[in-house]
């Protein structure tokens, strides 16, 4: 083995796993953490003199980081970002792994393909999708393709329908096949999709319980919004949990519960206790986006969740939804529209107490939900390479602000978690979510020997999310640099425009 390549000197080093909290430095060679410690010479570390003269080989590259914290980077279950802009400002807000999990893909093979063939600067990784399988199989839709044909088919109802035997069959074996591919877990849409019966989601879970790998869930509706729903969207994931005992991860449980967040996370801490396997994340804004065609915004549903059409931003021309017919012209113009969607009102004190608990309840973690950009208005579209963004490109702020806006919150207020609990939430605690099926998230979210170099350095002082609705796509403060599996995709706070050193993280199928 060579030497390390690089080393980090004289920052904070933060383990959330072992709990260590020192002055220290970090070497980093072939792409993991090959020594933490304090004051490594670099001729010990390298047997040769650091950029020695006379012809010599250059020791390992010195960065100077101290005042900084240096951790494990970030893991993101919940990533929608398909364009290199959006995974650009994930890696500038300090994640270094972003997972399609709860949308999934179909077949993940061609996913992992697509994504190995384009490069990504961080590593990546799909579930997969039972929404895309029941668009093949149910309605007759070619499976795969790139994110935005999903999203304008996302509210169309022949995906929604009952399934019948041969379907559900049908739908269950392509699940299994992308299982056996490596696939991650189960995603699974289930709130875009509220006429598919119980019977449907307990034979899924039963599926991923089989093949030990977790579900993530968008959740039907809550009974408190739909009381005529055959099955609270929150009971469901709990009840699947306990007749199947498979994993069930319960995405974004700020957004699908909004007001009834406590009574949520009650019936899950209770199923928790009684031994089910239950997870929860949560992404710490008031607002959501998705497809403007989506079952649930339509506008004789609205006031299910208490909402007016002007509670959505249509945000490809950031117009704010006027009246009844509008949302009606737009949902049949533009399908696959994003819209941002008001749920909670962050300048009120009592949601964002919801908020807080939604990510400080035992167990949850933090993530993005990151959606891909948009670009709008007149001009040249896209150039996903072009950075930064143009002016024109928008996205939900989620994308670029979760993590720094998530440690800052979390180690604020009055009742503030360590820098090093803050910080596990968002690397440590989503990893080990996986690692039963995915040993290969045992070496992330670790600042430890020999895990994989995926490491954040920030200045605590200046961390924080500076995007906001109006202004999307603005970087997080005081990510200092990242690197990934080794390789600065960050550095000195700016993107390195060539570097893709995103791997696959693929699951191993018992
Ligand atoms: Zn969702």
């Amino acid at each position: 083995m060579s030497g390390p390549e690089i080393v980090l000197r004289g920052g904070r080093v933060i383990d959330p796993e072992s709990g260590f909290d020192a002055v220290a430095d970090v070497a980093i060679g072939e792409g993991r953490i090959a020594q933490v410690g304090a004051g490594l010479p670099a001729d010990v570390l390298d047997g040769r003199p650091a950029g020695g003269p006379g012809g010599l080989p250059a020791g390992p590259a010195d960065v100077d980081v101290a005042g900084l914290v240096v951790t494990a980077g970030f893991v993101d279950l919940h990533s929608h970002v398909t364009d290199l802009a959006g995974m650009r400002l994930q890696a500038l807000d300090g994640v270094t792994t972003a997972l399609e999990l709860e949308a999934g893909a179909t077949p993940v093979a061609a996913a992992y393909r697509a994504a190995g063939a384009d490069g990504r600067p961080t590593n990546y990784g799909f579930a997969a999708s039972w929404a895309q399988a029941r668009m093949a199989e149910v309605a007759g839709l070619a499976p795969g393709g790139p994110l935005a044909g999903f999203l304008s088919r996302l509210g169309d109802p022949r995906w929604q329908r009952p399934a019948d035997a041969a379907q559900l069959s049908a739908v269950l074996s392509r699940l299994a096949a992308d299982l056996a591919d490596g696939a991650l877990g189960i995603g699974v849409l289930l709130g875009y999709a509220p006429a598919v019966e119980e019977g449907e989601y307990l034979r899924v879970a039963a599926l991923a319980a089989e093949a030990g790998a977790p579900t993530f869930t968008h959740a039907r509706d809550l009974i408190e919004m739909v009381p005529h729903a055959a099955i609270d969207g929150a009971e469901e994931i709990v009840r699947a949990a306990g007749e199947t005992g498979a994993h069930m991860h319960y995405c974004h449980v700020n957004s699908t519960s909004q007001r009834h967040i406590d009574r949520v996370l009650s019936l899950v801490g209770r199923a928790q206790a009684a031994g089910a396997r239950i997870s929860t994340e949560a992404y710490p804004y008031g607002s959501g986006m998705t497809a403007i065609g989506a079952a649930f915004l339509a506008p004789e549903r609205l006031r299910e969740r208490g909402l007016v059409p002007s509670s959505l931003t249509y945000a490809p021309t950031g117009e704010r939804v006027a009246t009844e017919a509008r949302l009606v012209e737009l949902r049949q113009a533009d399908p696959g529209g994003l819209a941002i969607i008001e749920l909670l009102n962050e300048d009120d004190p009592a949601d964002r107490g919801l908020l807080m608990r939604s990510l400080t309840f035992p167990g949850a973690v933090v993530a993005s939900d990151a959606m891909p950009l948009t670009w709008t208005g007149p001009g040249p579209k896209t150039d996903p390479a072009a950075w930064p963004p143009t002016a024109t490109a928008i996205t939900h702020p989620r994308t670029a602000g979760t993590f720094s806006r998530a440690v800052r919150l979390l180690t604020s207020g009055t009742e503030p978690l360590s820098l090093a609990r803050a910080l596990s939430k968002c690397s440590l605690e989503p990893a080990r979510l996986l690692e039963d099926r995915v040993p290969a998230m045992r070496r992330k979210g670790r600042l430890q020997v020999n895990a994989d170099a995926d490491v954040l350095v920030f200045d605590p002082a200046a961390l924080a999310d500076r995007a906001t609705y109006a202004n999307s796509t603005r970087p997080s403060a005081g990510i200092r640099h990242v690197l990934v599996n080794g390789t600065f995709v960050v550095r000195d706070g700016a993107i390195v425009a060539e570097a893709r050193p995103g791997r696959p993280v693929r699951a191993q199928p018992r």
